[in-house]
């Protein structure tokens, strides 16, 4: 069953001018679309009660909550991150929503927020982009980033789940990340850690990159655009970085990425480049990987490319591991011909040039 959405239409969209400027340089996360999408839960995570209720599409603009609401002081907040791309034929499609829509729930689940129905996000995501389809850029690797998220929302103080929530979603036209593929440094947090055991590592929840940033200025201050994150409960075992999961390349035909072990988010982009590396015949192993064996690796020539994959970035080269007391790799690393290909084949999928034999797409509109 469908939910009915209400529609609220703004009475002051972004002028043509302006969106086009937009459309024009969007790059990511700077310009938001016309409307937004929300839905109103109340109920008890306990007992498990509760409705969603008042769907509906509205401006896009400032939530209004009370000072004492739950989220702003005990941090229930999850989200989820997807694309909708233009085909060719105008047509716009989603990569494996219905994926986002499981995961948010299982985020929901560890932050004791409600449960949405899989169709329910599906059909947000689909009257979001339906209403601002103007806004799904047209060119070549770009796309409309749509991001659901969830919080709690009753007004109180005192440590229990909230009894309201709200689900939305608000979208924003990303720019292209074809063309100059230009592999990254990556910075080790020796320091901090991301998740412990137990913790909520797995969840895709803003507390988890909170706690991220402090690593993040580290590595911006050592020229590194990302964080890497060890295990902290296995000695120098890799997790992921700050915001993606971590592949390895073997000259053997071998493809090596940590294990979900309950402190990984499991990423959609890691799911997809899982199974597009076993359709390429290569073999994949999901196990523990350590910093020992990268430098051993790098110090043979077996290893001969590592990239990091998420939905924002797609697959990103990595060049170098840079630490305190060391530097993995060589600042002349070019990005790698199965890194490369792999990207190519997973971005032809989403925009429509390849078959899409594993049923990831979901038209939109
Ligand atoms: C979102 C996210 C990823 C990537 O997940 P995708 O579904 O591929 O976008 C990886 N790690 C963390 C911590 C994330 O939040």
């Amino acid at each position: 069953m469908s939910t009915e959405f209400t529609r609220q239409i703004n009475p002051q969209p972004a002028t043509d001018e302006v969106r086009a400027a937009v459309l024009e340089n969007p790059g990511f996360g700077q310009h938001f679309t016309d409307h937004m999408v929300c839905i109103d839960w109340q109920g008890d995570v306990q007992k498990g009660t509760g409705s969603w209720d008042n769907a509906r599409i509205q401006p896009y603009g400032p939530l209004s909550l009370d000072p004492s609401t739950s989220v702003l002081h005990y941090g229930q907040e999850i989200f989820e991150g997807l694309k909708a791309y233009r085909h060719q034929d105008g047509s716009v499609w989603s990569f494996r929503p219905e994926a986002n829509a499981a995961r948010l729930n299982r985020s929901a689940q560890r932050l004791a927020l409600p449960a949405l129905p899989e169709e329910t996000f599906v059909d947000a995501v689909r009257e979001l982009v339906r209403v601002d389809e103007a806004w799904v850029p047209s060119g070549e690797g770009e796309s409309l980033y749509l991001r659901p998220f969830m919080i709690g929302t009753e007004p109180f103080l005192g440590v229990r789940p909230s009894k309201q929530a709200l689900f939305s979603v608000i979208a924003s036209p990303a720019g292209n990340y074809f063309g100059t593929v230009e592999p990254v440094d990556i910075w080790l947090s020796d320091t901090w850690a991301r998740a412990g055991k137990g913790g909520t590592g797995a969840a895709k929840c803003g507390g988890n990159y909170a706690a991220s940033l402090i690593a993040q200025l580290e590595g911006d201050a050592h020229g590194c655009s990302q964080v890497l994150f060890l295990d902290p409960e296995r000695e120098g075992a890799v997790e992921e970085l700050g915001g993606m999961n971590v592949f390895f390349v073997f000259d053997d035909n071998r493809l090596v990425t940590p294990e979900l072990t309950g402190t990984i988010l499991e990423g959609i982009t890691r799911d997809s480049v899982l199974k597009l590396a076993r359709d390429r015949g290569m073999q994949v192993e999901e196990r523990a990987f350590t910093l020992d064996e990268w430098r051993e690796g790098k110090r043979s020539g077996r290893l001969t490319e590592v990239f990091a994959c998420g939905t924002a970035a797609v697959i990103a080269p990595v060049r170098r591991l840079l630490s305190h007391d060391e530097v993995i790799g060589s600042e002349h690393e070019r990005p790698g011909e199965v890194t490369m290909a792999i990207r190519r084949q997973l971005l032809d999928v989403q925009t429509g040039r390849a078959e899409d034999p594993h049923g990831w797409l979901t038209r939109l509109v």
